[in-house]
């Protein structure tokens, strides 16, 4: 649960119907979204407590009797401690306006809730032109826009293999009958017991156009990751025999390699209704394919417990592994002798003819012995050290040039505001227009102090290097340690992920030694801590082992 301090707080929910991004039914898309995250929040919803103003603009605060008469006057009798919106600009997208209410806010001790998180008062006036925080408001809106498109029963979102859209009719969709003959053709091959390599070889054989188009079809699009929550493989796609789901798996972006990852969305998140019409797979061949793959992870791995089958477990090289010759992943292709990986473009596409199979154990030996070489290498460190230190005092110059633009327009309104003042007391204009005037001045120059206040002061670079190399090195001792005493330990895997961009596989003759190259990331050497704290609610289902702290493309899987 998270912001265990508001636990069971009471929470009036505020939603806004405005005109410029959505259909009529979004008032009700948005309660049902804002109970979904009160519950996350641990905050006690009440129906008495649901506000709402139906078709008007965010842009003038006081005439919406919803949130200025109603939930204004119910915060003021203490009805509940906490307002959840969708976003800041639900309540209005006037910075002054903002600033009006977070000043109410604060004197009746309300805390402001948005999906992210609370907001502080700060943020508030902040949130008003915040440019990238529009863009993922409205992200959350065109997800929300498809879960009321996915509850009427209708496809939302993008184009699907087997169906065909219907023009001018968005979120309907018909049976493309060709495409349909290829799906049952697969799941009846499947189901009789053909392996998804040999249904994949006679769709390339019949020359059948694969879903992207091109006549490649491969073994992952028909089983996906055999990780049947994420429905990536058409074997999983539920919307076959009939039923939409939405919100199964989530993507997320990595904040710090912007890479995306899918990952379990929250079972309250998941919504299935039943659409007979998109129906291609009977239920009886659903069921018959779903019980062969069943009984195949079963001969796969008899125990039952999903840990012991290879390479499901997370490896250190999870992710890591690229083939030299096409640069895409190494998979595991094999469990003999501990594991056998190979280039997955050569293997299961024959995109590249990089064929050779390598151990994986020995890999691995490998990739550790060329970090304890050349990550403790003196020299390397140095002059990687020196390298990061232009880096920063670079950004350093930026930051300085934008402070002194931030001061400038702060000396610049306190003139404005003062001579403001001035007219006021002489009172040669309308009061009302000028103490508008004001506020407005006013909350830009809070923001303004706020931003000052992030940008902080100038830092002073000189003495990094050698500080830092220390540090750098100690944490390199610690995982050439940790990694000798067991390289499967999940700290291990965190900080390699963090170190290492990639290792790639040079090909070499039959039995010639391994030729490895290894990448590290530019931003590790010199501030990046190799070992965060590792955080645990992150469930990974994408491809095998992608670690939650980074995203590389493709992942050691097996197969
Ligand atoms: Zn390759």
């Amino acid at each position: 649960m998270l912001h265990s301090v508001h636990h069971n707080k009471r929470v009036a929910l505020y939603a806004r119907f405005s005109s410029d991004l959505q259909k009529d039914r979004s008032i009700e898309d948005q309660f049902a979204e804002l109970e979904r995250t009160a519950k996350r929040f641990g905050l006690q919803a009440d129906r008495r407590h649901y506000y709402a103003d139906r078709g008007v603009s965010a842009s003038s605060l006081f005439d919406r009797p919803g949130l200025t008469r109603e939930l204004m006057g119910a915060a003021a009798r203490r009805e509940f401690e906490t307002i959840l919106v969708e976003a800041t600009d639900r309540l209005s997208r006037d910075r002054a306006d903002l600033f009006w209410l977070a000043k109410r806010f604060n004197f009746h001790n309300i805390i402001l809730f948005t999906p992210a998180g609370e907001v502080s008062d700060m943020q508030l006036t902040f949130d008003g032109h915040s440019n990238e925080d529009f863009i993922r408001k409205l992200a959350v809106r065109v997800k929300r826009g498809h879960d009321g498109i996915t509850r009427e029963g209708k496809v939302a979102g993008s184009h699907c293999y087997g169906y065909d859209l219907v023009p001018g009719k968005p979120g309907e969709r018909t049976i493309n009958e060709t495409e349909a003959a290829v799906i049952r053709r697969i799941f009846a091959e499947y189901a009789s017991g053909a392996s998804p390599r040999k249904i994949v070889a006679a769709l390339r054989r019949d020359g059948i156009p694969s879903p992207s188009g091109k006549a490649v079809w491969n073994y992952q699009g028909i089983l996906g990751s055999d990780k049947a929550a994420t429905g990536a493989g058409l074997l999983h796609r539920e919307i076959y025999r009939g039923k939409v789901v939405r919100n199964r798996a989530k993507s997320l972006k990595n904040p710090d390699t912007g890479k995306r990852l899918r990952r379990l969305a929250d079972p309250d998140d998941v919504i299935v209704v039943e659409a007979p019409h998109l129906r291609i797979i009977d239920e009886g061949l659903w069921n018959a394919a779903h019980a062969v793959r069943r009984q195949r992870r079963v001969q796969m791995n008899p125990s039952g417990v999903v840990k012991p089958v290879l390479g499901r477990k997370p490896q250190l090289l999870s992710g890591i592994v690229k083939c030299a010759t096409c640069s895409g992943g190494m998979t595991i292709v094999s469990s003999a002798r501990g594991g056998q990986i190979g280039c997955s473009n050569a293997r299961y596409r024959g995109t590249c003819d990089h064929t050779k199979l390598y151990d994986l154990g020995t890999i691995t030996s490998e990739v550790i012995d060329k970090v304890d070489q050349e990550l403790t290498n003196p020299e390397f460190l140095k002059a990687r050290m020196k390298a990061r230190a232009l880096e920063l005092a670079k950004a350093e110059r930026e930051e300085g040039a934008e402070r002194q633009a931030v001061q400038r327009q702060i000396d610049r309104l306190n003139v404005q505001i003062a001579r403001l003042v001035d007219v006021l007391t002489e009172g040669d204009l309308p009061v009302p227009e000028l103490k508008e005037k004001i506020k407005a001045k006013e909350a830009e120059r809070v923001a303004l102090k706020e931003r000052q206040r992030l940008l902080g002061d100038a830092n002073n670079v000189t003495g990094f290097p050698s500080a830092c190399m220390a540090e750098f090195g100690k944490s390199i001792e610690t995982l050439i340690a940790l990694l000798k005493r067991n390289p499967d330990d999940p700290h291990c895997r965190l900080a390699m992920g963090n170190l290492i961009d990639c290792v790639l596989v040079h090909p070499t003759p039959k039995k010639a030694p391994y030729d490895l190259s290894l990448y590290c990331r530019v931003s590790a050497i010199g501030n990046l801590n190799l070992f965060p704290a590792q955080r645990s609610h992150d469930k990974i289902v994408a491809e095998e082992g992608v670690n939650p702290l980074f995203g590389t493309g493709h992942a050691v899987t097996s197969d």
